[in-house]
C-alpha cells in the first residue's frame, strides 16, 4: 500500500497526496468529530507529516482549543484534516474524503461513550471508551 492516495474537498479547491502508510486509522465518534463535520462520527486516517503533501491551495484553520486545528476547505466547508501541536509528526485525514476510501479501513473505534444513541456500531472492530490517539484523555 506504498502507492500515493489522492483526496480533496466536495468542490475540489483542495486537494492532497499521500505517499505511505497510514500509521493509525480510526473512527471516531467523539462530540467534537459530529459537530466538525455534520455527520454522526468522523473516520480518520492518520498519516506522518513527511508523507503528506497539499496539491494547490491550503485548506483553512479553525482552532477549537489551543493546540487543536481543525482544516476545512472555505468555499465548500469540507472538513480535510486535523492537526493537534503535541504531534506535529502527524497528519490526520478524514477517510471520507479520500478518493479511495476503502483502502484505509479503520481498526478501532474511538469516543464511543460519546456516541450518538441509535448510531449502531461496528459489528468487528475493538471500541474504546475514549481516544487511542486522536483525543488523548
Ligand atoms: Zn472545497
Ligand atoms: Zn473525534
Amino acid at each position: 500500500m506504498n502507492e500515493a492516495a489522492e483526496g480533496g474537498c466536495l468542490c475540489g479547491r483542495i486537494r492532497y497526496r499521500v505517499t505511505g502508510e497510514a500509521v493509525a486509522a480510526t473512527l471516531c465518534h467523539c462530540g467534537d468529530c459530529r459537530k466538525a463535520s455534520g455527520g454522526t462520527n468522523i473516520a480518520w486516517a492518520v498519516f506522518d507529516r513527511g508523507d503528506f503533501a497539499w496539491l494547490g491551495d491550503e485548506p483553512e484553520d479553525y482552532s477549537s482549543s489551543p493546540g487543536i486545528h481543525w482544516l476545512f476547505c472555505k468555499d465548500c466547508g469540507s472538513t480535510v484534516g486535523y492537526r493537534r501541536s503535541e504531534r506535529p509528526q502527524h497528519m490526520d485525514i478524514t477517510t471520507g474524503t479520500l478518493d479511495e476510501p476503502d483502502r484505509y479501513p479503520p481498526d478501532v473505534e474511538i469516543w464511543v461513550k460519546d456516541k450518538i444513541g441509535w448510531e449502531p456500531l461496528h459489528p468487528d472492530l475493538p471500541k474504546r471508551e475514549k481516544s487511542s490517539l486522536n483525543e488523548p484523555g
